[in-house]
């Protein structure tokens, strides 16, 4: 039997966001192996498959990625059908690439879904529209976290024009602050950090470049959470910002 193994979105946490597809591979599921970002309320969608929890991160111990990938691998050789539950996009920040090649690799065949990722979905629910004609001509999505601590290109970050969306940044708040303040970005650079995007505890905290560290503190800002930074996240700017730059009025 040729083996095949899903590698599945779930999206940002609201089980709403989740695609189709993303339903039928649950429907079909015999496995699931669900990350800890992902809401077990998704799984409503597979009552009959075995649930294996191999969360990084949260309460329990992280489950190593090398076990992660060979517990896949022998569920799949034995016939079954496994979806790979991913919070937000498999391919972002998600590992999705690498568990796909080394499965490929081994004769298995992969299908990848797309889910909503943290990013886009935390700054809509906030009405910041990441690209805004005449003020953000893209994105960039860029994780704080570098495998070997490697300091980010901070001057492309800043000359590079586009609203940038950081992921796992909670804890390096400090550091992106004055990477982006030595490369040259406005003080007052609007920042909006959003944490538990999409889910009822959603919370959002406004602040400025200079500001985000301590505005983050205070407000007791927690992981999960996405920073957006930029000049659409000004508050209650986007109208302003719309009618300056295209001249809808
Ligand atoms: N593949 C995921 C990202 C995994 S990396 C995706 O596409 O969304 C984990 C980081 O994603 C977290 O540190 C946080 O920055 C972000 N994240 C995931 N879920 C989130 C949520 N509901 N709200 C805010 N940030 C979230």
């Amino acid at each position: 039997m040729n083996a095949k193994i899903w590698l599945v979105g779930a999206g940002p946490g609201d089980p709403e966001l989740l695609t189709l597809k993303a339903v039928r591979a649950l429907r079909e599921a015999q496995v699931v192996m669900i990350d800890d970002l992902v809401n077990p309320a998704v799984l409503e969608h597979c009552p009959g498959a075995r649930v294996i929890a191999v969360g990084k991160r949260g309460g329990c111990r992280s489950t190593p990625q090398a076990f992660i990938q060979r517990l896949m691998l022998r569920h799949a050789r034995q016939g079954r059908c496994v979806v790979r539950l991913k919070g937000g996009d498999p391919c972002i920040f998600g590992r999705g690439g690498e568990e796909a090649l080394w499965l490929q690799q081994r004769g298995i065949e992969v299908e990848l879904v797309n889910g909503i990722t943290a990013g886009l979905a935390g700054a809509t629910q906030c009405g910041i529209p990441l690209t805004l004609r005449g003020v953000s001509r893209g994105v960039t999505l860029v994780t704080a976290h570098t495998q070997d601590d490697s300091e980010l290109n901070w001057a492309g970050l800043t000359q590079g024009g586009t609203t940038l969306v950081v992921y796992m940044g909670v804890a390096r708040l400090g550091d992106i602050r004055r990477g982006l303040l030595e490369a040259g970005m406005a003080a007052d650079m609007p920042v909006a950090m959003i944490e538990n995007a999409s889910l009822p505890s959603q919370r959002e905290c406004r602040s400025t470049l200079l500001e985000m560290a301590m505005d983050a503190t205070a407000f007791a800002l927690r992981s999960p959470a996405v920073l957006v930074i930029g000049e659409v996240a000004r508050q209650g700017a986007v109208v302003e910002l719309v009618t300056a730059a295209v001249g809808v009025a």
